[in-house]
């Protein structure tokens, strides 16, 4: 496809301090693919990240972009979007961020179906600080916090996005760069909550959940002629991990977004509203 932004649109001067071989580089390095491939302009894209070694997209693309705190991309995220809808909000976190301290945001983000892609950097660990186990670390995960193993069983982020009622969920693997610049592509352009985790190898602190371990285990749900408009069929490939572990859209559905239903926003983005004939001079006394 023919686009008139380049790579270098998107260049920051600062590289990236990921540890050598992170899939953090391939996902970072997707979702400007993503963006050129769409023919985005970088002033019309958000990228609004949490805490965590995901936490630093914002610095090194050059979007606009918001580096908010630990669990609240979302809520961020969401009063950008409604604040300026002729934004292209790309919410970003990791699985730390989204499915510990922020997994009550993923749930109303999805049942609300604003419209934003939400990508979760899934490495299974908390890395930023150093290993300690994570929602989605696998029970007998031995990290700093669990030295004989973890005890608990891992949340399934899929499932619960489906269960929350997210209109499109979908998983990538950082390893499988084509497929998931196609799954980023596809949750930017989904017309509501486009929910896509990333299987993110951790190559500092998580040793199980290698690239070797996915590139074994990850098979294309596409390949198997998964059927993307049936959320029952979703959530029973959703409980699919093993020695095979599904990646590609799980459900791609269709229903109104939160912005499309309030009305004061069918007269553009609030941001351009003209609001100089408004007093808030007797609100203003009681904050001020
Ligand atoms: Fe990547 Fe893990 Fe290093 Fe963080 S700690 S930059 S997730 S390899």
């Amino acid at each position: 496809m023919f686009s008139l932004v380049e790579l270098s649109d998107l260049q920051t001067t600062g590289l990236p301090s990921w540890c050598p071989g992170c899939g953090n580089f391939s996902i970072w390095q997707v979702i400007k693919m993503a963006v050129i491939e769409l023919d985005l302009n970088a002033k019309d894209v958000v990228i609004v990240s949490g805490i965590g070694c995901s936490g630093k997209y914002p610095y090194w693309i050059k979007t606009y972009g918001f580096h908010s705190i630990h669990g609240r991309t979302l809520p961020v995220a969401t009063g950008i979007r409604l604040a300026n809808h002729d934004l292209k909000v790309i919410a970003i976190g990791g699985d730390g961020d989204g499915y510990s301290e922020g997994t009550n945001h993923v749930l109303h983000a999805a049942r609300r179906n604003v419209d934003m892609a939400y990508l979760v950097c899934n490495n299974q660990i908390y890395g930023l600080t150093t290993g300690q186990v994570s929602p989605t670390s696998l029970r007998g995960t031995k990290t700093k916090t669990t030295p004989i193993g973890s005890f608990e069983w891992p949340i399934n982020p899929i499932s619960i996005a489906l269960a929350a009622g997210a209109s499109f969920v979908a998983r990538g693997f950082a390893g499988d760069v084509r497929h998931l610049t196609d799954l980023i592509i596809k949750a930017i352009t989904h017309e509501g909550f486009g929910f896509l985790d990333m299987l993110q190898p951790c190559v500092t602190f998580n040793k199980v959940n290698t690239y070797k371990f996915f590139r074994e285990r990850v098979y294309k749900l596409q390949d198997e002629n998964h059927d993307t408009n049936d959320a029952i069929k979703a959530y029973k490939k959703s409980l699919e991990w093993g020695e095979r572990i599904p990646i590609g859209i799980f459900y791609d559905g269709k229903k109104p977004t939160y912005e499309s239903q309030i009305s004061q926003l069918s007269k553009g983005p609030l941001s351009e509203h003209d609001i100089s004939d408004i007093d808030i001079s007797s609100e203003m006394k009681n904050f001020v």
